[in-house]
Order: C-alpha cells, then sequence, then structure tokens
C-alpha cells in the first residue's frame, strides 16, 4: 500500500495547533492538545483538502497558482530570448555603424 504523504492539520479553529498551522502525519487521527479530529490540510497553504487519494496533497488554489507560476517561467523564458535576439540585432548594428 503506497504511504500516505498527505498533512493533517487540527479541525479545531481555536486551538492553538491550528492557528500555528501545525502539521500531522496522515496516521495521526486526534489532535494532542485539544482532541479534536485532524483533517487533510494543503501541504502549502494549510486550507481546506478535499480528500481525493494519497498523493493529493495540495488544494485546488495551490495547484492552479503553481500551474500559473509554471506558465509564467516558461512566458519569462521566451521573452528573455527575444530580448537577447534584439540586443544581438542591436549590437550588430553598432558594428556596421564604425565602418
Ligand atoms: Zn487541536
Ligand atoms: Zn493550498
Amino acid at each position: 500500500m503506497a504511504k500516505d504523504k498527505r498533512i493533517k492539520g487540527c479541525s479545531n479553529p481555536l486551538c492553538q495547533k491550528a492557528e500555528r498551522k501545525s502539521k500531522f502525519k496522515a496516521e495521526e487521527n486526534f489532535c494532542p492538545i485539544c482532541g479534536s479530529e485532524l483533517v487533510f490540510v494543503c501541504a502549502k497553504c494549510h486550507g481546506p483538502l478535499e480528500d481525493e487519494g494519497p498523493n493529493h496533497k495540495i488544494c485546488g488554489g495551490c495547484e492552479a497558482a503553481a500551474s500559473d507560476r509554471k506558465a509564467k517561467v516558461i512566458d519569462g523564458g521566451k521573452k528573455m530570448a527575444a530580448s537577447a535576439g534584439s540586443v544581438a540585432l542591436a549590437v550588430a548594428g553598432v558594428l556596421l555603424r564604425k565602418k
């Protein structure tokens, strides 16, 4: 059986464990401080997590943000390549003008 790597948090919003966003292992079921049930939380934002299996570790919001960042990085790389090309053209233009 695959190990459940999800993170749990205390479901009691008044508990210091919830306030400090303390993380518990998936095997643990109850908060050692207040005794409330531990629920799966997002590994990134500690927000509520839908139970979609042991590999589902981050919430929809963080997943969207992560793929958004990835898209931006690719976009930025393209822009860098484009500006490097125009710099090369500018340099070539300067060299041509010198002659
Ligand atoms: Zn608690
Ligand atoms: Zn999240």
